[in-house]
């Protein structure tokens, strides 16, 4: 019996957490969560209880009879934090902390008024994967104890507040000019799962059972863009079974939110570059919707199974984008996958062990090592299992895997003993070992492959030739195939090139941000000066980090754009998430003088 996570304290010979009760008031001024939890246990128990905590200050502990715990912080390790090592008298049946949160917990950022869309009110949001949620509560913070919850959070009476909970009232809060909001989330979740946000929030109902979230200016065009949502959830239930959240609410988060998604439960958190305009960018939706099933309701043990999570919901985001659009759309998705893919397999080198699936990361920080080997290799993977067994056989499969693991946290090792399970003989035959424990990609990776795609990918590869699509071709491509155009054109251009291609493509216009961030990514990589102007605006704007890494490696290339880069991000850091931060300073630390 011991430490079974290597990114937790979490000791299993002790016992474990089962509900949280949090009392939280958001302090806008101060920028911390001044607050209670109460930690329930799965029984009464004595002696020692070590938690996750990470610049949390904690000022009492004691048991739900009011008896004071003696605690003890541990030495502050750089990735874990502190333990705090509780004794607990016999029969202690819950334990409550009387805490605070640091201003610069990396689970929260602060906004300014000026960083948001209405420049009236502050806004908070939080962002607990992989191991943040102790930066926010002092828990056990390992995907391995689930737990539901209920909250009460106070905040200033202009603004409103929504958790990956359920919405239980509001009601007027302890100090003027304050009210508090009630949750509660039934269903067992890993702490990663914890969400919070709190700001000016309007909202529209978009079905009986979804409402999208997002500040007044913002909310009528996330309610167009989104309006399909419950098309996208009767698909998804036909392929997975039922939706097990009662709810599917999003919310649209100011421009700097780090992620295109963040699949919280009851409350998927979406970025803002998701509002094209013409509902092209939805497929970001249906990975965060499918994660209801693959990562929320079946989640990793721990990050070192990442794949298990993410691998599963891009396979399965394809196979809600195959039912609603059609196989050569989801082609698309798997061609720009791939794209992604080799990015990464580039950055990291195909012999990384940071490419295998199964990864060990002790002493390691997961926020260090994100990238795309774990979606889109392990999306690949499980579609090579398709393909051998057969789609009806292996949809199936999924079914009971759903149904066999919901509502737990496992291990590779878990879903590869089932897979032999339910059916036989098919990890030998997919040589599966080698998919999980070796680096790179094995050479019988499935292919994905359309004759419409193949055209693309030729006429773009043709460039160097003086070969240019025709206004017709254009005109007939959608948002996807102009980006699989764009992605298979050269990395550097001359002016003229990039005067064409502007022009005949009106791409600095785009408000399709993985068109226009492929084109300025491009501009930038030519050191194409008419395009400086747009990309500067993009960086000071935007705070994805799939947009910010691309445009600053490119920017990397070229002495005048490296000035360039370093000038923006002197201006932008500051509105950047710290985890987009961090991503940044490693890339501008890798440029040559
Ligand atoms: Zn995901």
């Amino acid at each position: 019996m011991s430490r079974v996570d290597p990114h937790s304290y979490y000791d299993d010979s002790q016992p474990r957490t089962r509900r949280w009760q949090l009392e939280l008031r958001v302090d806008f001024a101060k920028q911390v969560l001044d607050g209670r939890v109460t930690l329930e246990l799965e029984q009464p128990s004595g002696g020692v209880l070590d938690l996750d905590s990470k610049g949390l200050t904690i000022h009492e502990v004691r048991t739900q009879n009011g008896a004071a715990v003696p605690f003890e912080m541990g030495e502050e390790a750089e990735i874990l934090g502190r333990r705090l090592r509780l004794q607990l008298p016999a029969g202690t049946a819950a334990v409550s902390l009387k805490y605070t949160t640091a201003p610069d917990a990396t689970a929260l950022q602060w906004l300014s008024p000026a960083q948001t869309d209405g420049k009236r009110h502050p806004f908070l949001f939080s962002q607990c994967q992989a191991i943040h949620a102790r930066t926010m509560v002092p828990c056990q913070d390992t995907p391995l104890v689930r737990v539901n919850y209920r909250a009460e959070v106070t905040i200033p009476e202009t603004l409103a507040a929504v958790m990956s909970a359920g919405p239980a009232g509001v009601r007027p809060g302890p100090t003027p000019g304050t009210h508090t909001f009630l949750f509660e989330m039934p269903q067992p979740i890993p702490p990663y799962l914890l969400a919070l946000a709190v700001g000016d929030l309007d909202s529209r109902d978009l079905s009986p059972r979804s409402r999208v979230w997002a500040e007044p200016g913002v909310v009528s065009a996330a309610a167009w863009e989104f309006a399909e949502i419950e098309s996208m959830i009767v698909k998804a239930e036909g392929l997975f079974g039922p939706y097990e959240w009662e709810r599917y609410d999003m919310l649209v988060l100011p421009p700097s939110f780090p992620y295109g998604g963040m699949e919280n439960p009851r409350m998927t958190f979406l970025t803002p570059t998701l509002l094209a305009g013409d509902r092209s960018l939805v497929d970001v939706l249906a990975h965060e919707l499918a994660h209801s099933w693959t990562g929320n309701l079946v989640t990793n043990a721990t990050a070192e199974h990442f794949w298990l999570n993410e691998g599963a919901t891009v396979w399965a985001e394809r196979r809600i984008r195959e039912a609603l659009h059609g196989v050569d759309d989801a082609i698309l998705g798997w061609t720009i996958g791939q794209n992604a893919l080799d990015e990464s397999m580039k950055r990291f080198g195909v012999d990384s062990p940071l490419t295998k699936l199964r990864t060990e990361l002790t002493g390691v920080d997961p926020d260090d090592v994100f990238s795309t080997v774990p979606y889109e290799k392990g999306a690949r993977f499980l579609t090579l299992v398709e393909r051998t067994v057969g789609r009806a056989a292996f949809d199936r499969f999924m079914r009971d895997y759903m149904a066999r693991y919901r509502f737990t946290s496992i291990t590779t090792e878990e879903f590869i003993d089932f897979l032999d399970e339910k059916l036989p003989g098919t990890t030998a035959k997919v040589n599966a070992k080698r998919w999980l424990y070796e680096p790179g990609m094995p050479p019988d990776a499935p292919v994905f492959r359309s004759p419409a795609l193949d055209a693309l990918v030729q006429l773009g590869a043709a460039w160097g030739k003086g070969t240019r699509p025709t206004p017709e071709q254009i005109k007939s491509w959608n948002p996807s195939e102009m980006l699989v155009y764009l992605q298979n054109l050269p990395r550097e251009l001359d002016a003229a090139a990039c005067d064409w291609l502007d022009s005949k493509l009106a791409l600095s216009g785009r408000g399709n941000y993985e068109i226009l961030v492929e084109w300025l990514t491009i501009a930038a990589g030519s050191d194409y000066e008419p395009a400086f102007a747009r990309i500067r605006e993009v960086l000071m704007r935007v705070g994805r980090m799939k947009y910010l890494r691309p445009l600053y490696m490119a920017l990397g290339k070229h002495e005048r754009t490296r000035k360039l880069a370093r000038d923006i991000f002197a201006a932008a850091s500051p509105t950047y998430h710290s985890l987009s931060r961090r991503v940044v300073q490693g890339i501008l630390d890798k440029y040559t003088a």
